[in-house]
C-alpha cells in the first residue's frame, strides 16, 4: 500500500530531498528525475527503498530490443530518395556516393575528384605540374577513403601517361632508321593526349553528376 501523505523523500546523489507528496514523486519518475535505482523513502515502510521496488511507483516500461525479424534500419539517398542499407557506400538506385565525408576531413570528397579529373585533362597541357592536384587532395583530404583513392587513381593515370611518353621516346630515337619512328612516336602522342582529354572530361561530367568513375585502360599500379 502506497502512503498518500506528504513526506516523500528522495535521494539524489546522496542528497535527501523533500518531503513531497506522492503525485510529486509520479511526476519525477514521469520526467525522468527519479529512476528505478533511485532511493525513495517510503512513509508508509518508513524504509529507503530503490524506486522500482516500491509499492505504488510505476515506471514507464522500456521497449525490448527490435524483433529478430524488424527491417533494417535505413539510409535514404539525399539525391534519389531510395532506402539504402546503412553501410552501403553508393545507392543501389542512382549509384551516387551517399556516405558523408570522414570527420576531420576539410575536402569534400566530390572537390577532390573535380581537382584529381581536372589535373589528368590538364595533364597533356602542363605536364608535370599536373601532379600538383592529386598531391594537393591527398595531403588536404587523404584522411577520407575517396580522396586518396582518387588521388591514387590520378597518379596511376600520369604514371602510364609517362611510361607512354619514354616509350614513344624509344620509339622515335630507334625508329629513325627507318625514318618512321618520329612519326609513330608523334602518333602514340597524340593519341596519349586525346586520351587523357577525354578521360579527363568523362570524369568531370560523372563527378558533375557524383557518379563513380575509372579511368578505363588504366592499371592501379598505385593502390
Ligand atoms: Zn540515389
Amino acid at each position: 500500500m502506497s502512503d498518500t501523505s506528504n513526506n516523500w523523500f528522495w535521494s539524489q546523489a546522496g542528497t535527501t530531498l523533500g518531503p513531497v507528496d506522492i503525485d510529486e514523486i509520479r511526476r519525477l519518475i514521469a520526467a525522468g528525475s527519479i529512476d528505478r535505482k533511485t532511493w525513495v523513502f517510503d512513509p508508509a515502510q518508513g524504509a529507503w527503498a530503490a524506486a522500482e521496488m516500491v509499492p505504488g511507483l510505476v515506471f514507464p516500461a522500456v521497449p525490448p530490443t527490435a524483433p529478430p525479424d524488424a527491417p533494417q534500419s535505413v539510409v535514404y539517398c539525399r539525391f534519389c530518395g531510395a532506402s539504402n542499407a546503412p553501410t552501403a557506400p553508393r545507392c543501389v538506385s542512382c549509384a551516387r556516393d551517399i556516405t558523408m565525408p570522414t570527420s576531420g576531413t576539410t575536402l569534400e570528397p566530390r572537390t577532390g575528384a573535380i581537382i584529381c579529373r581536372a589535373c589528368v585533362l590538364a595533364l597533356p597541357f602542363i605536364n608535370i605540374f599536373a601532379v600538383i592536384g592529386p598531391l594537393l587532395v591527398l595531403v588536404l583530404g587523404g584522411k577520407d577513403a575517396r580522396n586518396s583513392a582518387e588521388a591514387k587513381a590520378a597518379f596511376n593515370c600520369m604514371l602510364v601517361s609517362l611510361l607512354v611518353c619514354i616509350f614513344a621516346g624509344f620509339v622515335a630515337v630507334f625508329g629513325l632508321l627507318c625514318l618512321v619512328g618520329p612519326i609513330v612516336a608523334g602518333l602514340i602522342g597524340a593519341a596519349l593526349a586525346v586520351y587523357l582529354v577525354v578521360a579527363g572530361i568523362m570524369g568531370l561530367l560523372a563527378a558533375a553528376d557524383d557518379k563513380p568513375f575509372e579511368y578505363p585502360l588504366i592499371p592501379r599500379i598505385i593502390r
